[in-house]
């Protein structure tokens, strides 16, 4: 009881939410004027693969094994013209390589048979394809300038919670709830922004609130006292 009263306490301090999300993203903004994907890509292709990659690994063992594989593998035909193990061997150190050898096979084939052998631009169409989770396609249509949702990974979901931007436990219903809080100008960067605010301020077990520029006004979790 005395932590819900607590809690209570400091989101009355700092105020509703739709109040405090313009400030968190300006603030964060200037913060981090850096902040966006970490990943490296030439082409819309290249970005699908990165991310269909990035699932459970970290960005800069995707880039190690992309910087070869997309001199290799430069058209989505060449995922097919070579036998799955030796794509398998490719990928191998981004982990969970037989599913994304998978993955990625069954991509470029609807690819090639049903998108032209482009990569289709409209979230629902990048939804279709095998081994594409809501995640992936919300990078890819965000990195190609039409976002059509927020992405919500373990830095992003933290970072919500914290801020008081939400309730939730599901990613689902994470962006559910942010989508109505974040203007929509900001869907594409306002991941970047918490992913890196996470990364270098807000880390999950010692948040560093005494650096932080949301820690007096914007966050009802911060350990600073006024
Ligand atoms: S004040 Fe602390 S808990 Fe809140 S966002 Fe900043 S670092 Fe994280």
């Amino acid at each position: 009881m005395a932590v819900r009263s607590f809690v209570g306490e400091a989101r009355r301090r700092v105020g509703p939410k739709r109040q405090r999300i313009r400030p968190i993203i300006e603030r964060l903004a200037v913060e981090h004027a850096d902040a966006k994907i970490a990943l490296r890509f030439a082409s819309p292709l290249e970005l699908l693969v990165s991310v269909m990659l990035s699932a459970q690994t970290t960005d800069v063992s995707v880039n190690r094994v992309t910087e070869k594989l997309f001199q290799k593998y430069r058209r989505p035909e060449d995922y097919l013209a070579v036998p799955q193990e030796e794509l398998e061997r490719d990928i191998f150190q981004t982990g969970f390589f037989r599913q994304k050898a998978k993955a990625l096979r069954g991509t470029m084939r609807m690819i090639i048979d049903e998108f032209g052998g482009e990569v289709p631009e409209r979230f629902e169409d990048l939804l279709r394809l095998p081994g594409v989770a809501r995640k992936t396609a919300n990078v890819v249509s965000a990195e190609r300038g039409a976002a059509a949702g927020i992405v919500v990974d373990t830095h992003v979901r933290r970072l919500s919670q914290r801020l008081g931007l939400t309730r939730q436990e599901d990613p689902v219903k994470i962006e559910r709830d942010l989508v109505k809080l974040v203007p929509r100008e900001d869907w594409a960067r306002f991941p970047h922004l918490l992913i890196w605010h996470g990364r270098r301020i807000c880390d999950a077990r010692r948040p560093l609130c005494e650096e932080c520029p949301l820690a007096l006004d914007l966050c009802p979790a911060t350990r600073v006292r006024a």
